[in-house]
């Protein structure tokens, strides 16, 4: 099986980076994967990376929930039970950073339509641009609009007033290209709102390599709180606020001890959980998953 090689940081180029750590792919396939850390910008990559082709085997789990909406495990049923109120959560947040009550979102790696869904109830224009066909098609009949694929998506010449990537922008191939895409395809006063797992958290410290929020190999880039301002201010993005998920800290402390780990220790789990989530609260650069929400500087 071919693996790609990442020669240099996909952030910012530079060829200065080292390994930091290996994980392994608890979810699919048990493979470990290497992630190197960047000298210049900080930014954490995985590498080597699978091909393009092979990258969708790597996605085939049942337990992919924000791709297929399916599975029955104790932490899915967690995680739906949660998602309630964090589809709720998330478009009070496009309407106040937007200062907008209606208008054309965006929303990248929308997995089975959920959020856009919600959109488009309180009265929003949606578009979506989803890479697995299966999530895609499904995202298509939950939300009765048209779901974009990545070849239609930079053909398109729409603008939009928001662009959402609630723990997207992690999954795709070509970092840098996708930012220059979005930074085009936004209005002048649009804003762009980022959910991405930081490495630089208490619980993924705490977890190392056991942090199922590396996901390897489906995460490409980790990011830290510095990594990514970096980067987005090269597209001209300036950040206007970051915050917390509140969530975050618990799940991916569950997901760690019981999925990665394959131990029991529930109280374990909530604590470290309890204590990530202490922290991103006094400090969002903290936070286990962060969301950023940049305008144009
Ligand atoms: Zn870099």
């Amino acid at each position: 099986m071919g693996k790609i090689v990442i020669q240099n940081c996909p952030a910012c180029g530079s060829n200065k980076y080292e390994k930091v750590l290996t994980a392994s792919d608890y979810l699919v396939s048990g493979e470990s994967f290497e992630i190197m850390e960047c000298n210049d910008c900080s930014l954490r990559f995985t590498s080597p990376i699978p091909s393009n082709i092979e990258i969708g085997n790597y996605y085939k789990s049942d337990d992919y929930i924000s791709h297929t909406g399916k599975g029955n495990s104790f932490i899915n049923k967690i995680y739906r039970f949660v998602q309630y109120f964090t589809l709720c959560s998330k478009k009070k947040k496009v309407e106040k950073y937007s200062q907008k009550n209606s208008g054309l979102i965006l929303d990248i790696g929308c997995g089975a339509g959920d959020f856009l869904k919600t959109m488009k109830q309180s009265g929003w224009e949606i578009n979506g641009v989803e890479i697995n066909e299966i999530a895609r098609k499904l995202a298509g009949k939950n939300t009765g609009s048209v779901i974009l694929n990545q070849t239609e998506f930079f053909k398109s010449e729409q603008k939009y007033d928001v662009i959402t990537l609630w723990h997207s922008l992690e999954h795709l191939n070509t970092l840098t290209r996708f930012l220059e895409k979005i930074s085009i395809s936004l209005n002048a006063n649009g804003v762009v709102m980022i959910a991405v797992p930081n490495y630089q958290s208490f619980d993924a410290e705490y977890f190392r390599q056991d942090w199922a929020a590396y996901d390897v190999p489906r995460h490409l880039y980790h990011f830290s709180f510095s990594a990514i301002v970096e980067i987005m201010e090269k597209f001209k993005f300036k950040l206007m606020e970051s915050k917390q998920l509140p969530f975050d800290p618990f799940y991916v402390s569950l997901l760690s001890e019981f999925s990665v780990m394959k131990k029991h220790n529930i109280l374990k789990a909530l604590w470290i959980g309890w204590k990530s989530y202490w922290q991103g609260r006094k400090d969002a650069r903290k936070g286990s998953s962060v969301l950023y929400i940049f305008k144009r500087g």
